[in-house]
């Protein structure tokens, strides 16, 4: 057997790398974490811009999502409640705006938001195993088949499908149903609360206190600024490539790459299967997260298009006297560029007539080699397909990432599900050598 230099080379400094790598060395092992960029935090990242520190990833977190929720407590972090809307506006189906209550709105899409997920406890009864149950059948389904045999008209349709949208971040035919019913399933079938856990709650501090904690409970080396480009498994050993040239030979590797970038490395050997199939078709996931400032101090609002719009939703998140920050979510990353402020403004033009954009900006994370994706959610077909496949360790390789997790997968806590499940899978099977 070739000499190892670590017991585990973990790729990737997200939450699922983060956190695998603190597991293993609380159990003795050696680990060097090798991440791209030249920041932790991968998928969710704290940036100061438009004068604010801005969330241009994950943000939301809730006490229903249990791996999420265990860290936020052995850190002291607290939560804070992005303040609730006031106002609400929609579009009726002759394209004129309506106005009106959170609650009025809420009474227009309730019909619509149970009956797409009304099968929830027989297509999947138990949250933690998305793959069992009627799912296997009714997982050929897009969310805009099921839309449409529902035969909502009107506001309702529009509205119905843009709340979708701003879930699933993608256009609705190219979505799997079983993401709406996953995440209603982790909810115990409440759509009302998937709605909470995945758009109200804020950790203090922002991501990046939350990832800093973790990260400073690592014991290894977590190298940043350094790709790797080649992962090459053989005697007992895995030889991990980076840019710079350097190898790492390791008995153990933990890859936590989004299922869309695993292609971005050569693999010494033909990947599993799924791995191929996941990597050629990629996720459904493919949409767009801005931030705009606006003008002086607006009402507390929510506002829905329709998923034909490049911004299907839009919220008032920070406001104050000067000037207010909006933060909107659409179907296409390619749709709206931030940068031309005309085109932003005509996109924010669809849900009020009082905003007048200053500035914007966001991140391109599917042109981010690093990403090629944002929030997971499949295809159809792609859970029952390929899930349990892609949980699977391939010989010495191990792939952790929120988009092969069991409960909360596409989310902060599948990342972090998906972290702890590959170290005990390690840990069970491997003694440290304390080889460094
Ligand atoms: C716009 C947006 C909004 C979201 N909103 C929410 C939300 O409100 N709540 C929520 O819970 N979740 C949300 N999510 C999802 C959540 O952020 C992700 O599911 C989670 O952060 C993924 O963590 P991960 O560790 O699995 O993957 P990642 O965070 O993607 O980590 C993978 C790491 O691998 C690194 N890497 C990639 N290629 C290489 C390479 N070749 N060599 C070395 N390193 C490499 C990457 O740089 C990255 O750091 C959102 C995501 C996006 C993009």
């Amino acid at each position: 057997m070739t000499a190892h230099d670590v017991d585990v080379v973990v790729i990737g400094a997200g939450f699922a790398g983060l956190v695998a790598a603190r597991e293993l060395g609380r159990g003795g092992l050696d680990v060097v974490v090798i991440e791209a960029r030249d920041r932790l935090g991968g998928r969710t990242w704290t940036d100061h811009r438009l004068g604010h520190d801005l969330e241009f990833g994950g943000t939301w977190v809730h006490w229903v999502q249990p791996h999420t929720w265990a860290e936020l407590t052995r850190y002291g972090l607290g939560i804070e409640r992005t303040p609730p809307a006031e106002e609400a506006s929609w579009l009726g189906e002759d394209g004129v705006r309506r106005h009106g209550t959170v609650d009025e709105f809420m009474t227009l899409i309730e019909g619509g938001q149970q009956r797409i997920v009304d099968d929830v406890r027989t297509a999947i009864p138990r949250g933690v195993a998305p793959t069992v149950g009627a799912i296997e059948r009714l997982d050929a389904l897009s969310i805009q088949d099921r839309f449409d045999q529902l035969g909502l008209t009107g506001e309702e349709r529009l509205a119905n499908e843009a709340v979708w949208v701003g879930h699933v971040n993608a256009p609705l035919d190219r979505v799997g149903l079983s993401s709406a019913l996953r995440w209603v399933a982790a909810t115990g079938g409440h759509w009302q609360l998937m709605h909470e856990a995945s758009s109200t709650y804020r950790v203090v501090g922002g991501m990046r206190g939350f990832v800093g904690a973790i990260a400073a409970d690592v014991t290894g080396e977590i190298r940043l600024s350094t790709a790797v480009t080649a992962v090459e498994p053989g005697d007992g050993v895995v030889a991990v490539g980076c840019a710079d040239g350097t190898v790492v030979r390791a008995r153990r590797v933990v890859c936590t790459l989004p299922v869309n970038a695993v292609g971005s490395i050569a693999w010494g050997a033909e990947l599993p299967a799924a791995w191929r199939r996941a990597g050629k078709e990629r996720v459904a996931s493919q949409g767009l997260k801005i931030w705009i400032e606006v003008r002086g101090r607006v009402p507390r609002f929510v506002g829905y298009t329709s998923q034909q719009h490049p911004v299907s939703v839009l919220k008032s998140e920070l406001v104050g006297d000067d000037s207010s920050v909006l933060v909107g979510f659409g179907p296409d990353h390619a749709a709206l560029a931030a940068d031309d402020l005309a085109q932003v403004q005509a996109a924010v033009d669809a849900f009020r007539d009082d905003l007048e954009v200053v500035d914007a900006t966001a991140h391109d994370w599917m042109a981010d080699p690093y990403a090629a994706t944002t929030w997971m959610t499949h295809r159809p077909g792609q859970l029952t397909r390929d899930l349990v496949e892609l949980q699977e360790p391939w010989g010495q390789v191990h792939f952790a990432t929120s988009d092969n997790a069991s409960l909360w997968g596409g989310f902060i806590d599948g990342a972090i599900e998906s972290g702890l499940r590959e170290a005990r899978r390690i840990l069970a099977g491997t003694t440290g050598t304390g080889s460094r």
